[in-house]
Order: C-alpha cells, then sequence, then structure tokens
C-alpha cells in the first residue's frame, strides 16, 4: 500500500467540529462551579434505568442498546458542591450563564461570525445516559464566517453554546457509572464547513480555532478540556464522523488514514463488482460447525467450548482474499467486519478464512468448513464466531450486512479515533439530530451592551498579537514571527503565564531553538513535555541552573527516554551554592595573586573567564559576575 496519496485527486473534504469547555464561574444552567471534583470529594450515589423508545434505536451504541434492552442500570455519582438539583432533573434549570454567551460572542466576531438576533435554548436527544434528562441543551449564537488558512480560506457554519455532558468513569455488565460534575460545564461547539483539503491544514485550522479561543483569556486549558470531532469523505466516499481526537498531533493522521480507508474500500467494491458478486452471495443464515471445530486442536476454541460457547459460520460467496485487504495500517476489511461483530453481537471478535491456517486451524479443518457451508475454497471466503447462539446470530447478521455493504461503497458510520490515528467502528450515524425547544429556559436577546462586552475580551487578529509579541513582550521581531506561524505558540502563551519571573524571551528560544535541536541528537522533541519544560524554565527563573544548561538538560531528559525525572536531572546541573561559589572564587584570586594585585579591578575578565570555565552550565553568569565583582574588591582592598 502507497503511503502518499494524492489528497486532490482523491477529492478529500474535511470539516471539524471543536468543542472547547469555558472557564466560566459557574456552568450553563446553575450556579454549581466549572472545576471537576477531585476524588476526595465525598459524593452519593444516584441510580436509574435507560429504556429506549423505539424511533431512538438507530443512533445508539448498538452494544448498550443491547444492554438497555435488558434495562441497563445507569449510576449518577453526584460530588458535593460539583452537581445540584439541575443536573438531577429534579430541578428547572435557571437561566441561561450570560458570561458563557458574552466569551461565545467575542469567539465569533473573532471568526467573523454573524450574531443571531435572539437566542434560543434547545433539546437535542441524547441516549446513553450520559444527560440525565434524556438530552443536552444547545443554542446557536452565530452563523457564518471564516478562518484564514495559508491553503485557502475555510468556512464556518454555525458556533453554539451548549452543555457538557456527565463524564464515564465506568462501565461494566449491566451498569454504567457517571459523575455529573462535568453535566452542565459550558461548552462552546464550532462548526467549520467542509472546506478543509489537506490533513495538514485540518491540523492547521483546528489548531488555529483553538488558539483564538485560548487568546479570549476565557477557556479552561489542559487534557480534555478540548475535543474535536472529523468529518472525513473522498470522491465516491461518505462523509464519516471520527469523534474524540483529543490530541491535535493526531489529527492529520485520522484524516489521512480515514481517506486511506475510504480509498481502500472502494477498491474493494470495485474488485467485487469485477468478480461478478451479488448480495445473495453472501449467506447470513448461520451454520453451526461447532463439531468441526472441536477436534481441531486450536487453544482459542477449545477454550470457548469450554465455556459453553458453540461456533457459527457464514459463507461470503466470491470474497477469497478480500477479508485479508488491509485497509489501514494494521487493519483489514476483515477487521472492519469484527468491529461490527463486537458491536452489535457483544462477541470478543471473528475468524476468517483468510487468515486461516492459523490459530491452531489447519489446512484439514478449514477443508471441512467449506464442505459444510458448501463454499469453493478457491474463490469463496467464510466468517465464524464464538458465542451462545443469540450473541453469536446477532453478530453474524450484522457482519453478513456489512459485507452486503461492501458492493455499494462505504456505509456511512459513526467512528472512534485509535492512539495511532486509525478508526474503528462505533455506531451507524444518526439522522439528522431532532430538536425541540427547552420550554424552561426563556430566550435570550442579544443587546448592544452584550456585544459591547464580546469585544472587550475579543482576542487579537495575528497583527495585534505581533504587537503583543514584541512590544509587552520585548522579543524581536524575528522571533515573534517565528512564534506566530508555529503552533508552539500557544505553549508559548501558558508558559509566559505560568512560569513566574521567566523571560518570555528565554521561553521562545527555549521552544523554537533547543527544542527543535533535539531532532539533530536524535531525540524526539514531542517526549518533551508541557511539565518537563515548566520545571526547566522554572528552575532557570529561580536561579537553580543556569539557562545555558537548557539544551543540555533537554537532550539528556530524552536520551533517558523521559524515564528518570526532570527534577533529578536539573538538580544534577544546578546545586551550586553561593558560598561553594564564594570559596571558589576566592581560590582562583588566591592562586593568581600577583597578576590580580598587579592589574587591580583590570583583572575582572581573567578571574571571571577562569570562575566560569569551572561552573559553565551550573550557575547562572549574572550571578557570577555578581560574586567575581565583590570578591575581588574585598580581596585588593585586603592586600592593600
Ligand atoms: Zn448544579
Amino acid at each position: 500500500m502507497s503511503d502518499e496519496l494524492d489528497y486532490s485527486a482523491l477529492g478529500l473534504k474535511v470539516g471539524l467540529e471543536i468543542h472547547q469547555q469555558l472557564d466560566t464561574k459557574h456552568k450553563l444552567f446553575c450556579g454549581c462551579p466549572t472545576s471537576l471534583a477531585s476524588d476526595d470529594v465525598p459524593r452519593k450515589t444516584v441510580e436509574r434505568y435507560l429504556r429506549v423508545a423505539k424511533s431512538e434505536v438507530g443512533e445508539i451504541d448498538p452494544a448498550a442498546l443491547y444492554e438497555m434492552r435488558k434495562g441497563r442500570k445507569i449510576i449518577y455519582e453526584v460530588p458535593e458542591g460539583h452537581a445540584c438539583m439541575v443536573e438531577l432533573d429534579e430541578e428547572p434549570p435557571h437561566e441561561l450563564n450570560r458570561d458563557a454567551l458574552t466569551i461565545t460572542l467575542a469567539v465569533a466576531e473573532a471568526l467573523h461570525s454573524k450574531p443571531v438576533d435572539e437566542v434560543y435554548v434547545m433539546r437535542k436527544i441524547v441516549i446513553d445516559g450520559s444527560n440525565t434528562t434524556g438530552f443536552q441543551r444547545t443554542a446557536v449564537v452565530a452563523f457564518g464566517g471564516w478562518v484564514e488558512d495559508e491553503e485557502g480560506k475555510v468556512g464556518i457554519q454555525t458556533i453554539c453554546l451548549e452543555e457538557d455532558a456527565a463524564r464515564k468513569v465506568e462501565e461494566g455488565k449491566g451498569y454504567i457509572k457517571y459523575n455529573l460534575d462535568r453535566l452542565g460545564i459550558p461548552l462552546i461547539e464550532i462548526s467549520t464547513a467542509p472546506d478543509i483539503r489537506s490533513p495538514e491544514q485540518a491540523a492547521r485550522v483546528a489548531l488555529k480555532i483553538g488558539l483564538l479561543m485560548r487568546l479570549t483569556g476565557r477557556v479552561k486549558r489542559g487534557l480534555g478540556t478540548i475535543r474535536q470531532d472529523l468529518n472525513v469523505s473522498i470522491k465516491g466516499g461518505v462523509k464519516t464522523e471520527v469523534k474524540g481526537v483529543s490530541k491535535l498531533d493526531l489529527i492529520p493522521k485520522v484524516v489521512k488514514y480515514e481517506a486511506m480507508r475510504q480509498l481502500n474500500l472502494l477498491k474493494i467494491k470495485e474488485e467485487l463488482l469485477a468478480r461478478g458478486v451479488k448480495e445473495r452471495d453472501v449467506y447470513d443464515q448461520p451454520i453451526e460447525i461447532t463439531e468441526i471445530l472441536s477436534g481441531s486442536g486450536s487453544k482459542l476454541v477449545s477454550k470457548a467450548l469450554k465455556r459453553g460457547e458453540k461456533a457459527y459460520a457464514i459463507l461470503l460467496k466470491g470474497f477469497k482474499g478480500v477479508l485479508g485487504k488491509e485497509v489501514q495500517p494494521g487493519r483489514r476489511f476483515g477487521t472492519e467486519l469484527s468491529d461490527y461483530a463486537k458491536a452489535w453481537g457483544g462477541v470478543k471478535g471473528i475468524i476468517h478464512s483468510d487468515e486461516l491456517p492459523g490459530y491452531g486451524i489447519g489446512e484439514d479443518v478449514v477443508a471441512r468448513i467449506y464442505e459444510v457451508l458448501g463454499g469453493d475454497p478457491g474463490r469463496d471466503a467464510f466468517v465464524f464466531v464464538l458465542g451462545n447462539p443469540d450473541k453469536a446470530f446477532r453478530a453474524l447478521k450484522a457482519v453478513g450486512g456489512r459485507a452486503k455493504h461492501a458492493l455499494q461503497g462505504i456505509p456511512k458510520e459513526t467512528r472512534g479515533a485509535n492512539p495511532d490515528g486509525t478508526t474503528r467502528y462505533l455506531r451507524p450515524q444518526p439522522g439528522a439530530a431532532r430538536m425541540y425547544p427547552e420550554t424552561d429556559v426563556p430566550p435570550v436577546r442579544i443587546t448592544e451592551d452584550m456585544l459591547r462586552e464580546a469585544a472587550a475580551i475579543k482576542p487579537p487578529t495575528p497583527e495585534e498579537m505581533l504587537a503583543i509579541l514584541t512590544e509587552r513582550h520585548g522579543l524581536s521581531r524575528e522571533l515573534a514571527e517565528g512564534l506566530l506561524r508555529d503552533p508552539a505558540l500557544q505553549t508559548y502563551l501558558d508558559l509566559v503565564e505560568e512560569v513566574e519571573g521567566v523571560p518570555p524571551q528565554l521561553v521562545a528560544s527555549t521552544l523554537l531553538v533547543h527544542l527543535k535541536g533535539l531532532k539533530s541528537e536524535g531525540v524526539d522533541p514531542s517526549a518533551i513535555t508541557y511539565e518537563v519544560l515548566k520545571e526547566v524554565l522554572r528552575a532557570v527563573a529561580q536561579g537553580k541552573i543556569a539557562k545555558e544548561a537548557i539544551p543540555e538538560i533537554l537532550l539528556k531528559y530524552g536520551k533517558l527516554g523521559g524515564k528518570t525525572p526532570i527534577k533529578e536531572i536539573i538538580d544534577e546541573f544546578g546545586g551550586v551554592k553561593v558560598e561553594d561559589l564564594d570559596s571558589l572564587i576566592e581560590g582562583v584570586l588566591s592562586e593568581n595573586e600577583e597578576v590580580v594585585k598587579a592589574k587591580g579591578e583590570r583583572a575582572f575578565s581573567l578571574v571571571m573567564g577562569k570562575v566560569m570555565g569551572k561552573v559553565r552550565g551550573r550557575v547562572d553568569g549574572k550571578l557570577v559576575a555578581e560574586r567575581v565583582r565583590e570578591k575581588l574588591k574585598d580581596f585588593l582592598r585586603r592586600s592593600s
């Protein structure tokens, strides 16, 4: 499989949906704070049962649906001081948080988006239990707008203000547990048009929108406070939703691998059509093959049979070799089928003929399976699953349906991102979200006053940002322009704000020069986390180490694979106490007594040079100069 794709020839289209938590004093519809509860906050739990109406069935995670039909228990943790009767749906929502609305309006203005005249809160159906009410409250605040990008403007469709869902903390057989601390935290949701044309552009635009929100100074920071969903399609493919890409650097990979998947699925379709395969060639009536497998000697099979499970198979005529075709790195068409079996049947996965002989299942057993299914080993494929009949039948039914869809192309799916950037099936794509008005919250008219307030926290334009960096932070124009173009800008701003007394110049050069320099030394700069940078810069700001030591410290940390705590490495490089420095200087002075006496105060550079030769990298040069000057004066006074 070729690794490089020609995205314009593929007709790649990507849209982003960015969700960012706002840093307001209280939640969107009640007075609870917007911080998550730590583990030691006392909590009570409330249990509910979720029932699902038939019309909602198509939108749910099939595995969850299966649990729900049995009456899935939902447990809500209610941490003291972090959730009240509103989150529990025992009390109507209070009026919309005006501060959250102001922040949203500020972001809208920065994106050239047009605010609505009146904000109407709507209810959007959610049935996984993450909202106690069964719906999420959401309101459109602005329409239209754009973000500038070097590959062309990217349109904004809508900017919404909505409530965050409860936080899933645990899931087990027959139950799911949520913490209500996150439910109701204000979220801004920005949806772009599908104007993005390359994986890199998707990352740039996400970064830009994220930065712009960050620059209001009114949004949450840290893991989980910003979440991106991607809509990806190619020519002849379908718009696929990929949910929950929380890390920016994963975006280009997810886009690339999703484009690759759609391209490979289209190739599979062509291949099957060329072979003359029809829908009726998928025999989705499962046939039991427990007996054939029981003598196979496969450990996997014998374990399952011991648990009382049985084996069932279906025949896919004309599919030989197709299930083994790779669609994304490390994921085959068989993996796509397996996802369906897991989601719809709750089985552990599938075994298919393209991976046999294998799993301790030999040639002879494979031949007997083909025989009993009435298949041609040279042309057909089969899939089997292990499980109880109910689960196995549901799994194979779903596999059969997915295999039939391969003849039409790509099914409309909601997928989840894996840590390596590949994606997996989550559920079918819901239809257009059903919304109805939230009658408990009155509409809010947007006034001139609100727009004025919003203008006051509107994030700076790139030109304004350049002025802040050069004038307020004192950066050179070159460094400031470098930062403006660099994804590290956000990290820079965070570090300058969080590390007391650190010179901005030092932060900028650490990020743009030292960090990038690690690559040529064979160290991956992404191994240096934000926390590590913060520790190192703080040590410099506190005079524990010299700024000259930064590259060496980062290099050492990276080379040790991040396994040694950064504090230990900092201690190694620092640790020259002022007393030690003083006695070192005194030693140099007496060793060079005659020259120093002869030169008088002009001996400074000589002494300085010798002392620095011994402490370079371990103590700040400014401090050394200060001590040398004082000790030299003492020495000359004493000897005159
Ligand atoms: Zn509350």
